[in-house]
C-alpha cells in the first residue's frame, strides 16, 4: 500500500507481503545506481558541457527523456541516486551461455539497483527482473532511407535516347539534306520555267533541302515538297526514319517521366522477407533480436533466418544501425523500436519509416532487481506520472520540440507516403 506525505510516496507494505520478505535494502538514505544506456533521446551526453567548457559532475553529465524520468520518479519516491551507463553498452540478453548481458546483467548481478532505459518489457526479462508498468509503448518497425529525388535536369528531354543516337540522327539529316540536295540538282524534273523568265529554278537549295528534312522530323508539313522520283524516294525514306524514331522517342519519353516520380523499393516487413537484395538487421543482444528469434510467423522467421546467416547485419547500438542506414545507398534496412525510428526521424531527414508497426501490445519499463523495496513505489510512480501527462510533457520535450522544423522541405504529400504521423511535420 502506497500513501502520500509530503509530496513523496511511502510505501508501508507490499500488497504481496513479497516486499516484506524479499527485499534486500530495507529503506535507506543510500545513493542507488541507476544503469542507463546512452540512446538518444533518452540518456546522452549532456551537449553543453562540450561547449563552454565548463567541467559538469555526476548526473549533470547526462541529459535525456530517461534522465529527466529518473528524476521525476526519485523526487516522488524519495531516494539518492547516481546514474552509470551500462558497462557493455547492450540492452540485455541471455544468448552467450545463458548468462545476462547488458542492462538486465547489471540489475540480475545487482551492480545496479534501477535500470531507466529504453528497456522492453519481455516475458524473458520478466523472470530475472521486475518490470513496473510500462511508462511507454512501443512497436518494431523498419527505417530505411528515402528514395532520393532525382535532379532536374536542363537537358533532360535528351534522356530517353542515347548521346550516339542523337549524333546519328544529326548526321542522318545531314546527309538526307545533302543528297535531297544533290539528287534535286540532277533531276530535270525538279526544274521549272519562273513566270516572265528564261532562267530555271529549283526549290531545292540547300537551304530549302535542310527545312524540308527539318520540317519533316517536326512532323510538320513543310511548304515544298519534291516532284521528282529520286527526291521523292529520299523524302519518303527520311519520313519513315523519323517516323519510327519519333514514335520510340515518344514511347520513351512518358516512361522516363514516370520513374521520375519517385518510388521505394520495400513497402512492408514482407517486402523485406521476400527479398535478400536489400539486407536487414537488429541491434545485438536486445529484444528486437530475441522477437524475431523466437517468432514462430513464417515472414519473421524467414527474417530470422536471413539475419542468422548474415551475422554482419547485426549492429552494437541504433545509432550504429541508423548511420549504417544513412551509408548504406538503399541496401540496408534497420529494424528498430518505433521511438527511436520517429526520433531519428525527426533528426535525419534522409531516413523515414516504412510501413507500420511489426508488433503491438509492447513497452517500455523501469526494471528492479526482482524482490527491490523500489518496486512497488515505482511502479505507482509511473502511473501517476502517466496519469498526469508528466510523461507526455517530456516526450514532447525531447521528441517533437527538439528536432522541430528541422525538415523544411518536408511537403505534406510526403507524410502520406512515408506513413508518418501529420504531428511530424512542420
Ligand atoms: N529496447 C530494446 C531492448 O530493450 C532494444 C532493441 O532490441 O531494439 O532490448
Amino acid at each position: 500500500v502506497s500513501e502520500w506525505s509530503g509530496g513523496k510516496i511511502k510505501v508501508t507494505h507490499s500488497r504481496t507481503g513479497k516486499l516484506a520478505k524479499n527485499s534486500r535494502y530495507p529503506r535507506s538514505n543510500k545513493t542507488r545506481v541507476v544503469t542507463t544506456i546512452l540512446a538518444e533521446p533518452f540518456a546522452m551526453i549532456r551537449s553543453s558541457a562540450a561547449f563552454d567548457g565548463t567541467p559538469v559532475l555526476g548526473n549533470e553529465r547526462f541529459e535525456g527523456f530517461c534522465v529527466d524520468l529518473t528524476r521525476l520518479v526519485a523526487d516522488r519516491v524519495g531516494f539518492n541516486y547516481i546514474i552509470k551507463p551500462v558497462g557493455d553498452g547492450k540492452y540485455g540478453d541471455d544468448s552467450v551461455n545463458k548468462t545476462w548481458n547488458g542492462m538486465i546483467g547489471e540489475l540480475y548481478r545487482h551492480e545496479a539497483d534501477i535500470a531507466v532505459a529504453p528497456l522492453t518489457i519481455t516475458s524473458k526479462r520478466e523472470k530475472v527482473v521486475d518490470f513496473s508498468k510500462p511508462y511507454m509503448e512501443v512497436g518494431l518497425s523498419i527505417m530505411f532511407l528515402k528514395p532520393t529525388k532525382p535532379v532536374e535536369e536542363v537537358f533532360g528531354f535528351m534522356k530517353p535516347l542515347s548521346k550516339e543516337i542523337w549524333m546519328c540522327i544529326a548526321f542522318a539529316y545531314l546527309s538526307v539534306s545533302v543528297v535531297l540536295f544533290v539528287v534535286s540538282r540532277l533531276s530535270p524534273y525538279e526544274w521549272r520555267a519562273k513566270p516572265d523568265s528564261e532562267r530555271l529554278t529549283n526549290d531545292f537549295s540547300i537551304f530549302n533541302s535542310l527545312w524540308f528534312s527539318l520540317s519533316a522530323f517536326m512532323q510538320q508539313g513543310g511548304d515544298i515538297s519534291p516532284r521528282s522520283l529520286s527526291g521523292r524516294i529520299v523524302g519518303s525514306v527520311w519520313w519513315f526514319f523519323t517516323l519510327i524514331i519519333v514514335s520510340s522517342y515518344t514511347a520513351n519519353l512518358a516512361a522516363f517521366l514516370t520513374v521520375e516520380r519517385m518510388a521505394t523499393p520495400i513497402q512492408s516487413y514482407e517486402d523485406l522477407a521476400r527479398q535478400t537484395k536489400i539486407k536487414y538487421g537488429v541491434v545485438n543482444a536486445g529484444a528486437s533480436k530475441d522477437f524475431f528469434k523466437e517468432s514462430k510467423i513464417q515472414d519473421f522467421r524467414r527474417m530470422w533466418q536471413f539475419m542468422e546467416s548474415h551475422p554482419e547485419v547485426f549492429v552494437n547500438s541504433v545509432s550504429d544501425g541508423v548511420e549504417r542506414v544513412r551509408k548504406s545507398n538503399h541496401e540496408y534496412a534497420f529494424l528498430l523500436e518505433s521511438t527511436m525510428n520517429e526520433y531519428y526521424n525527426h533528426q535525419n531527414c534522409d531516413t523515414m519509416k516504412v510501413g507500420g508497426n511489426l508488433d503491438s501490445g509492447k513497452g517500455y519499463g523501469i526494471a528492479t532487481p526482482t524482490g527491490s523495496d523500489l518496486r512497488e513505489s515505482i511502479n505507482v510512480v509511473v502511473l501517476v506520472l502517466k496519469e498526469k501527462n508528466d510523461i507526455h510533457t517530456l516526450y514532447k520535450k525531447w521528441w517533437e520540440e527538439r528536432w522541430k522544423n528541422s525538415c523544411p522541405e518536408d511537403r505534406s504529400d510526403d507524410n502520406k507516403v512515408w506513413g508518418r504521423r501529420p504531428t511530424q511535420s512542420s
